[in-house]
């Protein structure tokens, strides 16, 4: 068996040791004679399953009793369309634009209502985050949207934008459970787990409870209605249990190895290898503004197509796989979610640096 050291920004690397408790309870799960995929989700063997990961979840992010926990199917993307069907009561929010995931769910909320660009990024290719300090928010907006972590252009928001009193709503696909986060700053997290947490399929929204009160807008399909889902725990349909089953593995693995502070740590030290290498690197440079570079996501490029591929191709060959950047910006990205180990970034830099050498 040969694992590589793979840098895909998503579905990404999982923990070793969660694939393997995964495959030793393949066949028969805490003797149920069954999988874990084969069980009904209204099992007491299932009910356990979602009840703890919920637990272990909450437990992580310290997510406060006003506070709801869903497990929902249906992408990241359909969560843009269920952000303004459960929030826009007054039909009007703010978007802030810092790359092509938030420019999608403003597109999606825009045929919802009236969803207004409060600051964005895009004239320099989306490599910083605007200041938001003093943004247009007005009175009538029914809450301002965040992408916290943009996985295509390698930016964080380190700082959370100031919504003067609005809710705030943030996508944090890529860097959920990456680091602590205070849950109380925000009205609705949510994150396609297939980043950092788990596989493609699952979708986990933690969302302020008096926000699902009143109506949603017409036409909400009841999947989407968030008050529906959170007053049936998720179980009003059958829900991504083989996925929920997986990222409760994951929590777990995080709760044993220290929680969010501890993985907070070994993120920075990982990114710092890696940033401490581009910023001397004679052939490689990094695409981000230094301050707003991401724990999670580091895109660089060496300045030439030819080198860029030639470049991947060799890494590949050597057992660093999925560095080629996004379809939309080309280049390198090297994605160094939780379960990527110090080691494998420091061979990669390694790797890098005798490529350097033979390439100037
Ligand atoms: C990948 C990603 C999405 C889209 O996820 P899907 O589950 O494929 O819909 C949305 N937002 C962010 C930040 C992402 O990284």
């Amino acid at each position: 068996m040969a694992r590589v050291y793979n840098f895909s920004a998503g579905p990404a690397v999982l923990p070793e040791e969660v694939l393997k408790e995964a495959a030793e309870e393949m066949l028969d799960y805490k003797g149920t004679g069954m999988s874990v995929m084969e069980m009904s989700h209204r099992s007491k063997a299932y009910d356990a399953i979602i009840k703890e990961a919920e637990a272990d979840l909450r437990s992580l992010l310290n997510i406060p009793d006003n506070y709801k926990v869903l497990f929902l199917q249906g992408g990241a993307s359909l969560i843009f369309a269920s952000v303004p069907m459960n929030l826009m009561k007054n039909r009007k929010a703010g978007y802030i634009l810092t790359g092509q995931w938030a420019k999608k769910a403003f597109a999606e909320a825009k045929m919802y209502g009236e969803a207004v660009e409060l600051a964005s990024s895009a004239d320099k290719t989306f490599s910083y985050i605007p200041d938001c300090s003093d943004l247009p928010v007005t009175e009538d907006m029914d809450y301002v949207y965040i992408c916290e972590n943009n996985t295509i252009y390698g930016t964080k928001f380190h700082t959370l934008p100031d919504t003067k009193g609005k809710t705030l709503v943030s996508d944090v696909s890529s860097c959920f459970l990456s680091e602590p986060m205070d849950v109380t700053k925000y009205g609705m997290i949510y994150a396609g787990v297939q980043k950092n947490v788990g596989p493609a399929g699952t979708q986990v929204v933690i969302i302020r409870e008096d926000l699902l009160e009143g109506d949603v807008l017409p036409g909400t399909p009841t999947m989407m209605n968030y008050k529906v889902q959170a007053d049936n725990d998720s179980l009003y349909n059958t829900p991504p249990c083989y996925g929920i089953y997986i990222c409760g593995k994951v929590f777990k693995w995080l709760l044993r190895n220290g929680g969010l502070s501890a993985m907070k740590e070994l993120n920075e030290k990982k990114a710092k290898i890696l940033y401490d290498f581009l910023d001397e690197s004679s052939l490689f440079k990094g695409t981000v503004r230094k301050e707003d570079r991401s724990l999670m996501n580091v895109p660089f490029v060496t300045g030439n197509d030819e080198t860029d591929a030639k470049f991947i191709k060799a890494a590949e060959a050597a057992g660093f796989v999925n560095l080629k950047g996004h379809r939309s910006v080309g280049g390198m990205r090297a994605s160094i979610y939780n379960a990527m180990p110090v080691e494998g970034v420091e061979k990669l830099v390694a790797f890098m640096k005798e490529f350097e050498k033979n390439n100037q």
